[in-house]
């Protein structure tokens, strides 16, 4: 049997809650993370068309990049469209997951794909990077201990550097001590000063495992009372970052990476924010979604054209004026997610024999028409 929890926690590995923006309404937004899931789709909206769809293929488990329910809600009033998109979702037993700006700087993710749609070389983060903190724990134990206590933060998830699992560092001295009078001490004897032979162990671990990993040194460590440092360090495990800027292999006119952006987003028609469509251009920002206010990072990245979704009227004067050549093909050319995601899913269903469908949206959720 395969959960929704199952599904999103392997998801969370790849793209980690943290890295959304403060107060992105993301993760389970609509369920039980506790559900069955046979069957899920992958889509960039969760729109009544969408939930129509849903329904007549059997999903039960809806993996949306934009969130459901972006907007509080204060009433149930089933008149509302949005509401009684709510109400069909619930009455068809279908959960509803959001990834929004965490997938954006997952690496790998959403950022990534409009680069590789584009053919960027070479490409990094436009903004960030962000980084999760890494924790040192450091702790003393009784030499005969060490190999418990060892295994026991091996297992709460310390000690996991790339594709090695169980790292970890000891050296053996000495501990000193005088157990007090209302001490039980596990080595030595009360009012007697005693020296013990312990080891010093030394791993690392993500900051999201921190009470899990000191839960196991409590369990796993002989002593009444524990001696331990945990500190920050500067090392970090993986850096993501949203948005990326990269080169195409080699410099086309700009009107041509137009067309060449229609074509990767499937659009009849898109807007360009330029002086001169004849110019050659090579190094290009990308980032999904409304983009338009980090503009200025695409300039501090040297790109010479940045694609982004949303550009206002005046955000396209100051564009312009800055130098800056920008293409917006509408926020929907984030609908390359989709396959993606698909592929994603399918991929980690059949590594972790999850006996569940998965299936792309095959609805145009975008709310403009070209014309
Ligand atoms: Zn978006």
């Amino acid at each position: 049997m395969t959960t929704v929890n199952d599904i999103v926690s392997r998801f969370e590995e790849f793209s980690p809650k943290w890295l959304a923006e403060k107060g992105d309404p993301i993760g389970l937004q609509l369920g039980d993370l506790n559900q069955e899931v046979h069957k899920m789709m992958v889509t960039l909206d969760v729109r009544p068309e969408t939930v129509q769809e849903a329904i007549s293929q059997d999903v039960d488990f809806i993996f949306a990049h934009h969130p459901a329910m972006f907007h509080p809600l204060y009433s149930f009033d089933l008149s509302v469209p949005q509401n009684k998109m709510y109400a069909k979702l619930i009455e068809n037993h279908i959960s509803v997951y959001a990834a929004h700006t965490n997938l954006d700087s997952a690496q790998g993710g959403m950022n990534d794909w409009l680069a590789d749609k584009l053919g960027l070389q070479g490409s990094e983060p436009l903004l960030g990077p962000f980084e999760e903190k890494t924790y040192k724990l450091a702790v003393f134990v009784p030499v005969n201990n060490a190999a418990h206590l060892r295994q026991g933060l091996a297992a709460a998830g310390a000690g996991q550097l790339g594709n090695y699992s169980n790292c970890s560092f000891s050296v053996q001295g000495k501990g000193r001590f005088l157990p007090g009078k209302n001490s039980d001490p596990y080595i030595g004897k009360v009012d007697q000063p005693e020296v013990a032979a312990e080891e010093k162990v030394e791993v690392v671990f993500p900051a999201k495992y921190e009470n899990q990993v000191l839960a196991a040194m409590y369990a796993n460590h002989p002593y009444e009372k524990i001696v331990f440092d945990l500190y920050q360090i500067e090392d970090s495990g993986v850096k993501y970052g949203m948005g990326r800027v990269g080169d195409l292999v080699k410099p086309v006119k700009l009107k041509d990476f137009v067309a060449q952006c229609k074509e990767a987003f499937q659009i009849p028609a898109l807007r360009v924010v330029s002086s001169e469509l004849q110019q050659n251009i090579q190094r290009v920002a990308v980032l999904g979604g409304s983009g338009a206010k980090f503009y200025t990072d695409a300039l501090a990245k040297n790109a010479d054209v940045y694609v982004t979704g949303d550009v206002s009227y005046h955000t396209a004067h100051d564009m312009l004026a800055s130098g800056l050549n920008v293409v917006d093909p509408g926020h929907h050319f984030e609908w390359v997610c989709q396959p993606e995601l698909q592929n994603l899913f399918t991929k980690w269903s059949k590594e972790n024999e999850w006996a569940v469908d998965v299936i792309a949206t095959t609805i145009n959720t975008d709310p403009f028409t070209f014309m």
